[in-house]
């Protein structure tokens, strides 16, 4: 399906004719030897850098790629957004690598007890553990061994670009600042994968008990999940919802005048620092109370996660 005329001209190409575009060598070179370009590369100089040796052949494969991947400009050729993309996937290592670290003990708190956390990352995703604790909540879907019991902080997903040359620790504050990042567009209707449109729901405990750490029904410290889900691709994201309040602009605000960095706190854990209390389980309405040093917020939210009431309460000298 091509309907290139040499200049702007784009095809569209349904997921069988990308892998068989994209299945060939030569073709990723061509890709490859574009992303590294600064600007458009003629015919002779991009033969040349990909240090193929049958120009006939590289003709062939280049015309593969001209029209969806690559588009052909002025006397040259540059990635277009599509061949981008697949550089950006590749590169991410979501498609081709698989790291795992084994949990590790770290210098980093846990957020309810103080005790070290262990921090280790597999399936694309950074495990946290406290090994003094009963966590955030308990799971099993972890391939380690200490994850059958409890102790579980929860699983932040995070490319395996982001593995490479960090310690455990840096790649647990990595994480931690990449999934307020997810957050902060998901809560905002945006999908951080494809961008388009996203659904919310919110799922109350009906017998919900944490007086012990967790609760033995639902397994979580927090009574309320909230999940968002695109309606395109197959993002999903499920937290408590004082994690999630973390990306409204008010809570954004409180936490900076209190000096906490709402993106990538280094000692401030929604679940720690908020109390939940639920009003009404359908339709859905909770108050969550944030604590920093002696101020409060308290901010109420319906089932749509939307935020209906908020109030601050200053116990220290305000600033001018
Ligand atoms: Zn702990
Ligand atoms: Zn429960
Ligand atoms: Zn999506």
């Amino acid at each position: 399906m091509t309907t290139d005329t040499g200049t702007e001209a784009h095809t569209v190409l349904s997921p069988e004719e990308v892998f068989a575009v994209l299945g060939d060598q030569a073709r990723f070179e061509i890709l490859q030897a574009l992303g590294k370009a600064d600007g458009q590369v003629g015919y002779s100089d991009l033969f040349e850098r990909i240090e193929y040796d049958d120009r006939s052949n590289f003709s062939y494969h280049l015309d593969k790629l001209v029209g969806h991947f690559v588009a052909k400009v002025g006397g040259g050729y540059a990635l277009r957004r599509p061949g981008e993309r697949v550089l950006e996937a590749i590169h991410s290592g979501a498609v081709t690598t698989d790291p795992v670290r084994e949990l590790t003990r770290t210098d980093r708190p846990c957020p309810f007890c103080s005790a070290p956390i262990e921090v280790g990352y597999e399936q694309e995703r950074v495990a946290m553990h406290c090994p003094e604790c009963q966590g955030l909540f308990r799971g099993e879907d972890f391939e380690d061994d200490r994850f059958t019991e409890t102790g579980n902080l929860g699983f932040r997903p995070l490319p395996p670009a982001a593995v490479d040359g960090r310690t455990v620790g840096e790649i647990h504050d990595v994480s931690k600042a990449w999934t307020a990042l997810t957050m902060h567009a998901a809560s905002r209707g945006i999908c951080p994968r494809c961008s388009g449109r996203v659904d919310y729901s919110v799922v109350v405990c009906d017998s919900h008990d944490a007086s012990g750490g967790t609760c033995d029904t639902c397994g979580n410290r927090f009574e309320a999940k909230a999940s968002v889900t695109c309606t395109n691709c197959t993002f999903d994201i499920r937290s408590g919802v004082a994690g999630y309040l973390l990306t409204r602009p008010e809570v954004m605000a409180f936490l900076i005048d209190n000096g906490v960095d709402p993106i990538a706190a280094e000692d401030f854990h929604p679940y720690a620092a908020a109390k939940e209390t639920i009003l009404s389980d359908s339709p859905f309405e909770a108050r969550y109370m944030f604590t920093v040093d002696e101020d409060t917020l308290t901010v109420t939210v319906d089932d749509d996660l939307s935020v209906v009431d908020i109030t601050r309460e200053e116990t220290t000298e305000g600033s001018c």
